[in-house]
């Protein structure tokens, strides 16, 4: 069952990030009258499901779409057919997950001068100082770019998580490539926390080898919500033919067999995919 649900983060509350939540139901009901009295900002939405709140961030300001040229690994008609326009609808999305008093925001966006990831989080009453967590998916720079402004940390508090095989990787690249992650993580190191895959990280938020888009990718999942970073980049393709791969895909016959993989677990399972070049806005529930 998925209810919209928005309202601003409730202060003061005592629950705990790691304990169960008895209440969550009769909660989301009050959510639910409130949301009715409360319009969502411009890129912003927000869904609820057994006790998690997750809200979608648009970080881009304008439309994206993904060239049709981006992708390969069907026919150049059958990719025409279902992208009619040239270009098929995506985002720069990040998503907040509020638990039990706690806030854990996944990826970061360009961190360009127009991005909007600041202001979608005070749209949901969230400061930069409040997030709690940051689990990335990634280190490209549509994902880690968010973290710093100006050469300083954007999320002074925040407790980072990253899988161990996307750090050693990118550490071993060359600094032509990995000149931007270096000094990003550096200038977290002291929060930085490297996991192995299926970890479970706070607030339960389990860890699942998403590896093919590059070579530590990570999928997430908390409740009935998967947060599939980059398994898609044109949804309108790859969701029926997930034999098709988006060029910034940097191992294509892994990133194939990833995403036919959480394809159909989140399918038996009922889950609804977060993405972070979905469309607006952001969500796709799989049953
Ligand atoms: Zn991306």
């Amino acid at each position: 069952m998925k209810r919209r649900a928005w309202l601003k983060y409730a202060a003061g509350s005592v629950l705990l990030w790691a304990a169960g939540c008895a209440n969550g139901k009769k909660q989301a009901s009050v959510e639910k009258e409130k949301a009715a009295a409360a319009p969502e900002a411009e890129g912003v939405h927000t869904e609820e499901d057994e006790g998690v709140r997750i809200s979608w961030i648009q970080d881009n300001a304008q439309e994206r779409r993904m060239p049709n040229s981006l992708f390969q690994g069907a026919d150049s008609a059958l990719i025409q057919k279902l992208s009619p326009e040239g270009g098929v609808l995506a985002s720069v999305s990040c998503f907040l997950v509020e638990k039990e008093g706690r806030r854990a925001l996944f990826d970061t966006g360009v961190g360009a001068a127009d991005s909007r990831l600041l202001q979608g989080l005070n749209a949901l009453g969230v400061s930069p100082e409040a997030v709690d967590y940051l689990f990335l998916t990634h280190f490209h720079g549509d994902h880690i770019g968010g973290m710093m402004r100006e050469g300083r940390v954007v999320f002074p508090k925040a407790e980072v998580y990253a899988s161990q095989k996307e750090y050693d990787a990118w550490m071993q690249m060359p600094a032509d490539k990995n000149a931007q992650v270096v000094k990003t993580m550096d200038a977290y190191r002291e929060r930085l926390h490297l996991f192995a895959f299926d970890d479970v990280l706070p607030g339960g938020v389990k860890s699942l080898d998403g590896v093919g888009h590059t070579p530590g990718h990570t999928l997430y999942q908390v409740g009935n919500f998967l947060v599939v970073g980059d398994l898609m980049h044109g949804t309108a393709l790859q969701l029926t033919h997930p034999e098709i791969c988006a060029s910034y895909d940097m191992d294509m016959p892994r990133a194939v067999k990833t995403r036919k993989r959480y394809l159909a677990y989140a399918r038996s399972e009922g889950l609804t995919l977060a993405g972070m070049h979905f469309p607006p806005e952001g969500f796709i529930a799989l049953k």
